[in-house]
C-alpha cells in the first residue's frame, strides 16, 4: 500500500521568549519609571511626522544632539518631502555632513521623499502614512525607525529596540533576548497597556543615563529591588557584586552590553 504523501507542515511562528519578571514586578518597574518621568519625550527635534522620520533615519549610529545640530537648519528650509526634493541631494548632504554616514543618509532622505510624494500624493504636507510595513519599506528605514514613528507620531504602543532598550531589557530581566527582534517580541507581549505608550522611552532613558553599558549605576537605581542582573554595581567605583570567574563575567558583560549591530537611541 502506498504511503500517503505527508502534508507540508505549516510554518510555525518563532517562539516568543519570556520575561524573568512577574507581572507585578513589571508593573512596579514601569511605575518607578513613571514616578520619575511621567511624560518622557524623545530627544530628536522635529516639527511633524515627516521630519521625525528623517531625523530618525539620520540618527543611526549618531547622537541625538549631533543630529539636532544638523536638522535645526535643515528643517527650517525643508520640512516636507516637496521642499526636501527642491533642495536636492547635494544641498541635503551639505546640511548633514557633520553626521556619520551622511552621504548614504542624504541619498536615503531624497529617495524616501520621492517615494512618499509619488506613492502618497494626497497626504497633507509633512505627514507620513500610518502604516509600519510601508514605512519599513522606505529607503534607510528599518524596523526601529518605523516603530519610533508609529509611536511618536501616531501613538501606537510599539517598542523600538535600540542599544539602550536592548541592554536595559536584558539586564533587568524584563525582556531577555539575543536579538532586537526577540526583545521587541517579549516587550510587545509583557508591557502592560497602561505603560505601552511610553515604555520604550523610559527604557531608553534608563539605559542611557543609569543602566549604562560599561558601569550600570545600580547604587542609585530605582528598580534595583526588581532587577534580575547578577553583576550589580553597588557604589561608584565598586566592583560588580558577584565574584564569578572573569571569563564568565566577560561573556555576560558582552551579552548584556548590546546586540551585535548596536545603534543609538531613537530620540
Ligand atoms: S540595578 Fe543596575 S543593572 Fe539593574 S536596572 Fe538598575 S542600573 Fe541596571
Amino acid at each position: 500500500m502506498a504511503t500517503p504523501a505527508s502534508k507540508p507542515k505549516p510554518k510555525s511562528k518563532p517562539r516568543v521568549g519570556r520575561s524573568k519578571l512577574t507581572r507585578a514586578q513589571i508593573a512596579a518597574l514601569f511605575e518607578a519609571f513613571r514616578a520619575i518621568e511621567p511624560e518622557p519625550k524623545g530627544e530628536l527635534e522635529h516639527v511633524n511626522a515627516y521630519t521625525l522620520l528623517v531625523a530618525v533615519v539620520l540618527s543611526a549610529q549618531a547622537t541625538d544632539a549631533g543630529v539636532n545640530k544638523a536638522t535645526g537648519p535643515l528643517f527650517a528650509v525643508a520640512d516636507t518631502p516637496q521642499k526636501m526634493l527642491a533642495l536636492g541631494e547635494e544641498q541635503v548632504r551639505d546640511f548633514v555632513k557633520t553626521i556619520g554616514l551622511f552621504r548614504g543618509k542624504a541619498k536615503n532622505v531624497i529617495a524616501l521623499s520621492e517615494r512618499l510624494l509619488a506613492e502618497h500624493p494626497d497626504l497633507p504636507a509633512g505627514d507620513v502614512p500610518e502604516d509600519r510595513d510601508y514605512l519599513e519599506s522606505l529607503p534607510g528605514v528599518g524596523r526601529k525607525t518605523a516603530n519610533v514613528v508609529m509611536n511618536m507620531a501616531f501613538g501606537h504602543h510599539t517598542n523600538a529596540v535600540d542599544t539602550h532598550v536592548f541592554r536595559a531589557s536584558n539586564r533587568t530581566g524584563l525582556a531577555p533576548g539575543k536579538t532586537v527582534e526577540a526583545v521587541e517580541a517579549i516587550l510587545d507581549r509583557v508591557v502592560p497597556e497602561a505603560y505601552g505608550l511610553h515604555a520604550h522611552h523610559w527604557l531608553i532613558l534608563h539605559g542611557r543615563y543609569l543602566c549604562k553599558a560599561r558601569t550600570p549605576e545600580c547604587w542609585r537605581c530605582p528598580v534595583i529591588e526588581i532587577c534580575a542582573f547578577e553583576d550589580k554595581v553597588m557604589a561608584p567605583g565598586a566592583k560588580p557584586s558577584t565574584a564569578k570567574s572573569s571569563a564568565a563575567k566577560t561573556g555576560r558583560a558582552k551579552k548584556a552590553a548590546g546586540p551585535k549591530k548596536a545603534s543609538n537611541g531613537p530620540g
